[in-house]
């Protein structure tokens, strides 16, 4: 596939492949169709930085470790600015 042909990622297929995004489960030529989507669409930039946080929590408490208290009002914050 030409690179130039590409035609970019919208909102919808962001969304498909933001939990593979984060989990890294994505080839270099979709992490940088998404990067590229990111640089530009503040909502979609939003809901990856929110799906991390929240992850981070996750696995924090998964690891039955006491999560910083910041990176929850971290995350209230991103929530109420939606
Ligand atoms: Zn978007």
């Amino acid at each position: 596939m030409k690179k130039t042909n590409q035609k970019k990622y919208d909102c919808a297929e962001i969304e498909k492949r933001v939990q593979a995004y984060l989990d890294n489960h994505l080839s270099d030529e979709e992490i940088l169709m998404i990067e590229d989507h990111l640089s530009y669409c503040l909502p979609c930039d939003k809901k990856v930085e929110f799906e991390q946080k929240l992850k981070e929590i996750i696995k924090l408490k998964a690891a039955e470790k006491e999560y910083p208290k910041a990176l929850e009002d971290e995350l209230k914050k991103i929530i109420r600015n939606r």
